[in-house]
């Protein structure tokens, strides 16, 4: 067997391990193989084992990915997800190419996103990115501004508003990661109270998947644990 499925394989028994130990059905949390920096052939070996759901940084290199796996495997349906940071004149693609978008954290970007949705397509999916730990340099929207910009983009035609999504700074401990993605947990239910109905928490990665499921997630995003050691040069 391979690495990747080999490690696809671990992942799972980890989702499921997750679960059981939250006593949580391992069914309420989606696998999203995060294959940035990986090739599409990396992709395909995902996709035959019966990974449905990728993530993507970076839209040229995703839009050349999904083109070259669409020509190597037309058969297979993928559903793509974009979980970068969104600039204004990427709307578009993303709009056009992807069924979810993972960091959305400003209104214009999400009023872009559903202008510039194809009338063919359902409603874009949308995770409202949360700055979790308040530092400046990451992205997301602070957690005391999130129910508004959540009410506003709730309300837009061509996009779905789906959960909340965040990226905490790495910790060492469970207990440590856990904490943040409390937070995300208790702003979810608030929001929900106030009358959304966000079914998704986007929350997770390799190192600390289970603190995440613990947590309440719905998505883990899981790029090294199964592709390897990403290499950016
Ligand atoms: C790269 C990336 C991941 C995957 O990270 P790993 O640590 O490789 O699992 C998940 N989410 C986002 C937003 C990423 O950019």
């Amino acid at each position: 067997m391979s690495t990747i499925l080999i490690n696809l394989q671990a992942v799972q028994q980890q989702i499921i391990h997750a679960a059981q130990i939250a006593g949580r059905s391992p069914h309420e949390i989606q696998l999203l193989a995060v294959s940035k920096t990986f090739n599409a052939e990396a992709v395909l070996e995902a996709g035959k084992a019966g990974q449905t759901a990728f993530g993507e940084n970076y839209l040229q290199e995703a839009l050349d990915k999904m083109a070259e796996v669409r020509r190597l495997s037309p058969e297979l349906a993928l559903e793509w997800h974009f979980i970068g940071p969104i600039q204004s004149n990427k709307t578009r693609l993303i709009a056009q190419n992807f069924s979810w978008a993972h960091a959305v954290d400003r209104l214009k970007i999400a009023e872009r996103l559903s202008e510039q949705r194809p009338d063919n397509l359902p409603p874009l999916n949308i995770c409202l990115q949360i700055n979790i730990s308040e530092q400046e340099t990451k992205s997301g929207v602070p957690i005391n501004q999130a129910a508004q910009l959540a009410q506003q983009i709730a309300a837009l035609p061509n996009v779905r508003l789906r959960g909340l999504m965040a990226i905490p700074e790495p910790a060492q401990t469970l207990e440590q990661q856990r904490t943040p993605y409390q937070q995300i947990k208790t702003l979810q239910e608030q929001l929900n109270q106030q009358g959304l109905a966000l079914d998704t928490l986007s929350m997770g990665m390799s190192a600390d998947l289970e603190a995440a499921i613990l947590e309440g997630s719905t998505m883990v995003r899981i790029g090294s644990a199964i592709f390897g050691k990403r290499n950016y040069a």
